[in-house]
This record gives structure tokens, sequence and C-alpha cells, in this order.
């Protein structure tokens, strides 16, 4: 690589939203970008990894509020928070700032009105609800009322959390300000679009999916969102909200504030902006840009201290540095057409890659506040301590796609115990305190060429993995090669050799031993070190090793002193695993909090669009084998019936079994027992539509008669899912 010049990299992380904490599900992305940040910096090449906290819209405007302190005071304190806890799990930003910084709005601003000159701006008119008592229009979230679907009372502006349905605020019945309680008024305002509809979009986003930025599914994604070529299936995008707002006024627009579209994203170009102010000759930081964290890893060669960086190199249309991405999968559709084309059309440039990945599930399922399995950073670091526990975890997982990755936490004890501990520190710990005691603390120049040999093809499938960003075949690779030092020292039996040292031939051998099974550790920790930054740096500190360690260090094997060996890391005790769930579940909340890691993963939401949710990564290519073709007439003996649930409950010593009441438009409800229970809360069905079996016979079960069966889907995967009707199907209508 040293022959070769410096790729030119600039990384992003989707940006946190300043209204709540850090959790594990968050950390599959930083962890995932900044390992990928550090293989990049180690192989020389010049790569900035910037970030920053995403804190302008209504809901931190409205918590600063409630809170007695103003939204600057919030986001200022938040950003603490988050900047600690990436922090404590080695997540190291070149720059971490705040979408509320001079150099975003500026970017912001800079892009609305060259879109705008472009025609790409259009004012329109909306009706919206709007708060008499708090003079303001009120996003979905802030609205309340009756389901139209259930009727289940106390149910948000945008879908019931009882039936499920998705509707638009206008939909509610008695609808109320979750702000201030009073009944909202529809009121005209004008909003400002972004013309993602223009042929002119239409027809980059076509060209741009075809440009090899885009994983193989999210292209596939990409092409059903965009349609045929005749068809024009993108709608425009609101990028505005009135005041009262916390955010950057629109120019020229007063009263009018960008929404999470414009001045979200636009913050990796903000944070960047603070980064070149930080590398140029002025010697202080521009406001709101703050300090690296922990020791700041060298830029790669050719970058000395003091080059200026340049925003322009990285940022404008026809730059031949690279950009990327890391997202998740919730996010691509903002990331993968409303983003591109607005860089475009501003004069950007656009992302090299598009980097989305799946979300976390603890314990095969979604992580739950009820059992304990939400677990907040700061919580993990209280309990658990070492962080590149989960670093190694969450590599050991990760393959470069969009599947969601499964934190195992019986898994996680076993794979950290067995691969960290038994495998790779314990080599460094045993072969150590023979050279130390017995060899004055030199280890011989490795002699054994087939070994090096090892190591040198070992290192280059590990690049490979890792630029490719399947860290779990990274460390596979890695392990594998533990695993072939182990056994090596084991068999040959260094502990009979120490008894016989006066045998000139058996201390000999003893060096040999030791010596190559320390070069083998030393290989290891330089690979690892992207993952377990500073365990692998400790381990190097044996062997003397500077603080910058560069990849085409590995393989390296002369004769040298090495120091004496210094404890590298405890066994993980799985009664901290439990201690740390059991303290999450006491902290259980009666306000339910947002899972999406992003405001756009939920803004998304509200953006009209032709978007169906992702399919989880993976589906599709695991189904069970097609049954045998039947006829019309097979299929026709089936009645299938759409079903009002009436009623759902449990059943008494029953482990599986829901008992459901089912109006399919007969005289009396029907009751049928479904093997649904460790998916759905009966609450949560009553009153949603469903399909049922209608002439199946009755079948006596241990509980009752049950009278039909209601259909589920199911895969491999875990997870049941009911099925419904669309919106206005009514009970007892066939399904042909
Ligand atoms: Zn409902």
């Amino acid at each position: 690589m040293s022959s070769q010049s410096p790729r030119k990299i600039l990384v992003t992380s989707a940006l946190p939203y300043a209204n709540g904490s850090i959790h594990l599900g968050h950390l599959v992305e930083y962890i995932q970008t900044d390992i990928w940040v550090r293989f990049q910096k180690m192989q020389g090449n010049e790569c900035h990894y910037v970030c920053a906290d995403d804190t302008h819209g209504t809901p931190i405007m409205l918590r600063a509020e409630k809170e007695g302190i103003t939204p600057e005071q919030l986001i200022a304190r938040v950003w603490q928070e988050h900047y600690d806890d990436f922090a404590a799990f080695h997540v190291q930003f070149d720059n971490y700032g705040s979408t509320n910084s001079a150099e975003n709005k500026q970017c912001a601003q800079d892009i609305y009105r060259t879109l705008k000159a472009s025609g790409l701006i259009e004012v329109r008119s909306i009706e919206q609800y709007y708060d008499p008592v708090k003079n303001m229009f009120l996003p979905d979230r802030f609205i309340k009322g009756e389901c139209p679907k259930c009727h289940a009372k106390d149910q948000y502006g945008d879908n019931c959390e009882a039936c499920g349905a998705a509707y638009a605020p206008t939909d509610l019945i008695n609808p109320f300000s979750a702000v201030s309680g009073a009944k909202p008024e529809l009121r005209n305002s004008d909003h400002y679009f972004f013309k993602l509809s223009a042929d002119t979009c239409q027809q980059f986003l076509r060209e741009w999916t075809r440009s090899g930025a885009l994983q193989a599914e999210a292209a596939n994604k990409m092409q059903e969102w965009l349609g045929a070529e005749d068809e024009n299936k993108l709608s425009d995008w609101d990028i505005s909200r009135d005041a009262p707002y916390f955010g950057f006024e629109i120019p020229d627009a007063p009263g009018k504030y960008f929404y999470v579209w414009l001045d979200a994203p636009v913050g990796y170009m903000g944070s960047f902006k603070q980064l070149c102010a930080k590398n140029t000759l002025t010697p202080s930081p521009s406001p709101g840009g703050r300090g690296e964290q922990e020791l700041p890893l060298p830029l790669g060669e050719g970058w000395g201290e003091g080059t200026p960086l340049n925003f322009d190199d990285y940022w404008k249309q026809g730059s031949d540095t690279e950009l990327y991405h890391f997202i998740g999968k919730d996010i691509l559709y903002f990331h993968a057409l409303f983003w591109p084309a607005m860089l475009q059309h501003a004069g950007f440039r656009t992302p090299t890659k598009l980097f989305a990945h799946g979300w976390l599930t603890v314990n095969g399922t979604k992580m739950s506040k009820s059992r304990g399995t939400f677990i907040t950073a700061r919580s993990y670091v209280d309990h658990i301590k070492n962080t590149e526990y989960l670093r190694y975890y969450y590599a050991a997982k990760l393959n470069g796609s969009m599947e969601d990755l499964d934190l195992n936490l019986e898994d996680f004890v076993a794979k950290v115990n067995s691969d960290l501990i038994g495998k790779y520190v314990n080599i460094a710990s045993r072969a150590s305190g023979f050279i130390t005691k017995h060899f004055d603390g030199t280890i011989q120049s490795l002699a054994d060429e087939k070994f090096q040999i090892l190591i040198n093809e070992t290192r280059g499938r590990v690049a490979e993995a890792y630029e490719a960003r399947d860290y779990a075949k990274a460390v596979r690779e890695i392990m594998s090669l533990a695993d072939h030092i182990n056994a090596d020292f084991d068999s040959s039996k260094p502990w009979e050799k120490a008894k016989k040292l006066d045998d000139a031939g058996a201390k000999e051998l003893l060096h040999i031993i030791c010596s190559k099974a320390l070069h083998g550790f030393k290989a290891m920790s330089l690979m690892l070190f992207p993952v377990l930054p500073k365990t692998a740096r400790a381990g190097l500190g044996l062997f003397r090793a500077g603080n910058n360690p560069q990849w085409h260090d590995i393989g390296l094997s002369l004769e040298q002193k090495i120091n004496t060996y210094a404890h590298l890391m405890t066994r993980l005790d799985p009664e901290l695993i439990k201690a740390m769930v059991a303290a999450n579940q006491e902290s259980l909340k009666p306000a339910p909090e947002s899972h999406s890691p992003t405001r756009h993963a939920e803004a998304q939401q509200h953006q009209p669009s032709p978007l169906a949710p992702l399919p989880p990564a993976g589906e599709g290519n695991m189904i069970a084998p097609i049954a045998e073709t039947i006829s019309i007439d097979d299929f026709s003996k089936i009645d299938l019936r759409v079903a009002h649930i009436v009623n759902a409950e449990h059943v008494e010593g029953a482990e599986k079994l829901l008992k459901l009441t089912l109006d399919i438009g007969e005289e009396k409800p029907r009751t049928v027992f479904a093997g649904i229970k460790s998916a759905y809360d009966p609450e949560k069905l009553k009153g949603r539509m469903t399909v049922m079996v209608a002439n199946l016979a009755p079948r006596k079960m241990k509980f009752g008669m049950s009278e039909g069966m209601v259909l589920a889907a199911s895969g491999e995967t875990p997870g049941l899912f009911v099925l419904s009707p669309d919106d206005g199907a009514m009970p007892g209508m066939r399904i042909k």
C-alpha cells in the first residue's frame, strides 16, 4: 500500500437526535463505522470521520420548555452525554459537531438558495392542525385523539398503537393537542417543497442508482421506488415548518424554518467544515466544534500536522475524493433519493457509496424495555465497563449486508470469553512469562518460514474483509490464526522444556516456541486493532510499539526486547449481564420512547412516499419450498373471510394460545384459539381486522371449541405476523 498514494476518504455516521440517549442499537452503526475508519487510517489512507448531534425541531423546543431551560442549554447537555458515550465505546470522531452551528447554517442556506435559483423550490399552501392556546402548528406526534379505525382512545396523530392503523391527523376522532390539551383548529400555511418529482431529479436518480453507489439489495429497492422509465413515482418533499420552531430560518421567508430534511444531513457538511477550520493554521477551533477524544490517531502518511484540509476538495461537484455514509436501512429512502438529488442540484458531489445496515435485536427480538433489553450506552458502561467486549461481538457478527444483527446475551459472554480471553490474550500471558524469566526478555526473530507465510496470507485476507465491511470474516480469520498458534504452542509442550533448562537443546526449543507464539500474538494485535483499539494497543505495548500502529507492521518478526507482560483483559462475568438487564427493567418508564436511532427515520414515516417498509434483509432467499400446485377449485374450497377481532384474551394454563372472539357478520361471533401468544399482546389485537378460515371443521381443544383459524405469516426468522385487510374491508367479506 505504501507505494500508492493514500486515498482521501470522508466517512459519516447518521446524526443521533439530541432528544434521547445513545443505546446499544445506535452503537451497531458507530462501532461499525469506527472499525472501518481505524482500518483505513492503519492503511495509511487520509480518512476523516465526522458526525454531529441533530439538534433542531419541535420536540427539542418543547422538552427544553418543560425543563425550564433554553433549547441551546438542552442540546449542549445532551451533546456532552452523547460525546461521553461515544468516547466510552472508543468511537473516535475527527469532529463531533452540532447541527446548530454557524457552519451548518451557512451550508443549509447556500444549498437552499442554489436550489431555489434552479427552480426546484416551490411554495404550497397546506392545511394543518393548529393549537390556538399554544399558538403553534402541531406536528403529527403532538396531536392525539381516538383511532378512527378501532376507536382506541389517546392515540397519536400518525398511527394507532392499539390496532396499528396509519392515518392522517385529520382522521382522528375528537383530536386534542398533546401540548396544551386544546382542541386543534385546521389552518392554512405556506410550506416550502423540494421538487423531487421534477424530471431532472428523476433522470439523475435513475443514473445514480446504476452507478454502483448502492448495495445490491438497496439498488433493487431504488428501482422499485423509482418505477418504470415512464412512471413518476417520486413526490415533493416538505422542507419547512412554521414558527415557533427551534432551527434555522429560511432565507427571505420570515417565520419559516428548515425542517429536518435540509438541516440534518447537511450537518455532515457542517461538521466537516469545522474539521477543516481545525486543520488550518488558525490555532483555535471554531465555536461549536469540539476537540478530539482520547489520543487522536495520526493521519496517514504524507499527512502532516497543519496541512490545510479543504472543504471543496471533498464536497464540490467533480471531487475525486471518496465519501461514504454509514446509515441504518430505515433511512435508506432518504439517503438514496432526496440527499443525492439535492446535492447534485446544489453543485455538490454525491456519495461514493451508502453503507446501509440492519437493526439490532437482543436475544432474537426487538429491544424491549419490559424485558430489560433496551439498554443504554451509559447503563452498559456502568455495569460491564469494558466496552471492547461489545465492539468485538458486533464485529464478529457484522458482514456488510442489511441483515439485522442479534445480540444474544448468552452467546455474547461465551464468545468474548472463549475468543478474547481463551484464545487471544492467553497466548501473550503464557508465552511472555518464559521469555522474561529465562531469556532476559528477548524474543528471537521468526525462523519458521511456513508460519511467516501463514501470517502474511492471513493479513491479506483480513484486509480484504475489513475493506468490504465483512468484519465477521476478518474476525474468523484472526481467530483461526489464534487456534493455529495455541495448538502449536500446546503440542510443543513448553512447560516440559522449562523443566530441563540445563539442557541447551531444550532451552533453545523453549525460546523458539515462545518467540513464535509472541510474533503471532503481535500480528493478531495489529489485525485486531481496528476492533479493540485499547487492548490491542496495550498488547502491542509488550513489543514497545508506538501509538500509531500501521497495517504494514504486520509480519515484521525480528529479534527484540519485550516488556514484562501486564494483565490485558478480564473474563466477562455473566452476573454482570444479569444485573444490567435487571437494572434496565427497573428503570422502565411509562412514556414510550422512540427506538429509531435518528430523526430521519421517524420523519420519513410522515413523508408521502411509495415506500413500503423494507423487509428484513435476507428475506426472500430463505423461504420454505413452495407447496404442490393446486387447481382454482381446490382453492375455492377454502372460505376466507374478513374478521373483526371483537375481543382477545389470555387463556389460563395455555402457553401459546390466545382466545379470540371474531365477528364475521354472522348472528353470533365465533371463538378461535390461536397460537399467537408469543407475538401479540391481546390488548393490541382488540378492535383490529384480520382474515380467518371460516369453513374449517370446528376442533375441540383443551380450553374449548375452536371455530376456525386466523391467518398469520411466519418464516425462518423469529416473528409471527397476523394478516390484516386494507382499510375499508368489512367483517364477513369473502377473500378470493
Ligand atoms: Zn386503532
